[in-house]
């Protein structure tokens, strides 16, 4: 095994590039050294872990690593199976630096011994953007929607590059949200035949997209090679680690441990979307959150007649009785990525551009969702802010007018028609993701909805931002949370949209909370740091450090470097208390519901109720601070 890791440094700007090399040990992967790198240069990171090409399932992901124009923080991104094809080009990590001149694509490109090609080409992104119609693709029984923004990008570089490939190749590409605002996505596909498949896979979270093409002039890479490096195949080897530490072999140990996302037949159903929605039951969330001041019988009756009854039931239908799933691109047994025609369906987008946007049937769900990927946009972000801007048109706060938008939406729970009704609140949908595009009406999200819920505020005198469920992190710094009823998703981590937080939906005091949000953190950088895939966490948080040990006999080192880089991560952490009054309503609704519902009779959450009943803002404050506390104390530097 290679014993260096190799890192290509691009200047966009001039094309020119250079190879540096780290030792592992220094260095593990492409989490510190993106943090080590991202702390002396403006630099936009991508690379894989030493075990991508490895027989571990889940080993191939793409891990993108900067400073987040959206979180205004350290980010890290990942995106699945993409690191398959990138190893190919014999290097660990890319760093992009300087900005091209005009939007270009970048080309990387490598034959087995032979110098790695690197070209940065202007494109006329706009036209890419614009995209070519596939008629045989909607014939062969596609969306029927135009690959137009991202696809049409993805099409066009590799229809342009793709016959340039003597192997395997793949691209990734932002769309028009990359350049209107400051939450734009990364987005990419397997190729197969020379097109690009229809299984998305996304470094969504934290505009890294919106980085890569404002700060760097890049709207899309394309690489591949042919490169063969000597990657971890002995599957003897592994599977006696596994006997060692699981009694089970790996794929029967991978197997048992990604059921909920191929199928669960607890619940008959499959993937995040099916697992969670069969499950959720009240703690389900709609209409921007209003669903939180309900009552519980209101929250299950909106659970079974609209989730269950209609929007899950599609879903179980169209795409798990007719087994419509597929992989992210590498060879994985929990097949994940569950389908219908080309819409790829997770929990949190369709739950984000979803429920949360009063929407409960997948046909609308599907055109919100497509109109949020074709444009590039992270759309759990965009779910929080069209929800928030929904909610601001239907409460008065705000006028179609203000928003450049024709109506306002139905969410009057009362008959809800969960197909005409999610109809129209898709197309109103539609009509503001033009408007946050195009900047209609008083609508401008370049630089984020909280400077942009200022200036509201500062000209009209209405906190609109105290209907926005968000996290904040220093001045303009902003993420829309995990969706998720429960306080783990707004606690003060310093880097938050991601899982680096506890999750779980029971009470946990505050200051255990945020311990057991920093332990989070350190375990899901041990996973992003080596590349792996957190479906497969159950094993993979532990057995990534053993097979360091046994491959490298860094054990140890690896954890240390762990526990440095997320205490270096938490040294820079700016996150800022709650701006918003629907976070404070958020917590104190779900300690409610945990004793009234859940019947859960801790002292601890029967003295913070009390708390909150005497005075809430002042509750909010000390629950946030005690968070901050146990995620402090326990990422003190201590080497
Ligand atoms: S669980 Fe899904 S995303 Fe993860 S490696 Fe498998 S197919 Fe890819």
């Amino acid at each position: 095994m290679e014993t260096t890791q190799k890192a290509l440094y691009i200047d966009a700007s001039t094309g020119f590039y250079r190879v540096r090399r780290y030792k592992v040990g220094d260095y593990f992967g492409p989490v510190d050294l993106g943090l080590h790198i991202s702390g002396r240069l403006m630099s936009l990171n991508f690379g894989v872990g030493l075990f991508a090409g490895s027989i571990f399932p889940g080993s191939n992901r793409l891990i993108f690593t900067g400073f987040s124009p959206s979180w205004r923080g350290f980010y890290i991104s990942s995106m699945g199976g993409a690191g398959l094809v990138f190893d190919n080009l014999g290097i660990n990590l890319v760093s992009l630096v300087g900005k091209a001149a005009l939007p270009s694509v970048l080309y990387l490109n490598r034959f087995h011994g032979e110098e790695i090609e690197v070209e940065v080409e202007p494109i006329d992104l706009h036209a890419a953007w614009a995209g070519p119609v596939f008629a045989a693709r909607e014939a062969s029984g596609g969306s029927g929607f135009p690959r137009v923004g991202v696809y049409g990008l993805l099409d066009e570089v590799i229809a342009r590059h793709g016959p340039r490939y003597a192997g395997a190749y793949r691209a990734f590409a932002v769309g028009p949200a990359a350049e209107a605002t400051d939450f734009g996505g990364i987005v990419s596909s397997p190729v197969s035949e020379g097109r690009a498949t229809n299984v998305d896979t996304w470094a969504g979270r934290g505009g890294l997209g919106s980085k890569m093409l404002q700060e760097h002039g890049i709207a899309a890479v394309i690489y591949g090679g042919t490169v063969v490096d000597e990657d971890f195949r002995d599957r003897k080897v592994a599977d006696e680690w596994f006997e060692a530490k699981y009694k089970q072999k790996l794929a029967v140990k991978d197997f048992e441990a990604t059921t909920k996302y191929r199928f669960d037949p607890k619940f008959a159903t499959g993937g995040t979307l099916g697992v969670n929605y069969a499950s959720l039951g009240g703690r389900m969330i709609a209409f921007n959150y209003r669903s939180v001041e309900w009552s519980e019988e209101e929250r299950v009756r909106l659970h079974e007649d609209l989730v269950l009854g209609h929007y899950l039931k599609q879903f179980n239908e169209e795409t798990i009785a007719t087994k419509s799933q597929a992989t992210c691109g590498e060879p994985c047994s929990a097949v994940c990525k569950k389908l219908r025609g080309d819409f790829k369906k997770d929990y949190e987008p369709y739950q984000a551009l979803g429920p949360l946007c009063g929407i409960f049937d997948q046909r609308a769900a599907e055109r919100l969702n497509y109109a949020s990927d074709s444009n590039g946009f992270d759309a759990i972000s965009l779910g929080g802010v069209l929800a928030w801007l929904m909610d601001c048109l239907d409460s008065g706060e705000l006028r179609p007018e203000d928003l450049g938008v024709s109506t306002v939406p139905r969410w009057k729970v009362e008959g809800f028609d969960p197909v005409a009704d999610s109809g129209h609140n898709a197309d109103l949908g539609l009509e503001l993701v033009a408007s946050i595009v195009g900047k209609r009406g008083q609508l401008d999200l370049s630089e984020g909805p909280r400077k942009w819920g200022r200036r509201i505020r500062r000209e009209r005198g209405t906190r609109i931002l105290d209907r926005f469920v968000y996290t904040a992190n220093g001045r303009r710094g902003w993420m829309v949370p995990n969706q998720y009823w429960t306080p783990g998703v707004l606690s003060p981590m310093a880097i938050m949209g991601k899982y680096y937080m506890h999750y779980g939906s029971e009470f946990v005091p505050p200051r255990q909370l945020g311990r057991m949000c920093a332990e989070r953190l350190r375990k899901e950088l041990g996973m992003d740091n080596a590349g792996l895939c957190r479906f497969h966490r159950a094993w993979g948080e532990e057995m990534m450090a053993e097979a360091i040990g046994s491959v490298y006999g860094l054990k140890e080192q690896y954890l240390q470097a762990i526990a440095v880089a997320a205490s270096r991560i938490n040294s820079r952490n700016a996150a800022v208390y709650w701006e918003s009054a629907k976070n404070v309503e958020f917590l104190r609704s779900f300690l409610l519901r945990r004793r009234d519902v859940d019947k859960d009779e801790s002292p601890e959450l029967a003295t913070w109720i009390a708390a909150f009943e005497t005075d809430s803002a002042e509750a909010a404050l000390s629950f946030w601070f005690e968070m901050r506390k146990g995620i402090d104390e326990s990422l003190r530097d201590f080497f």
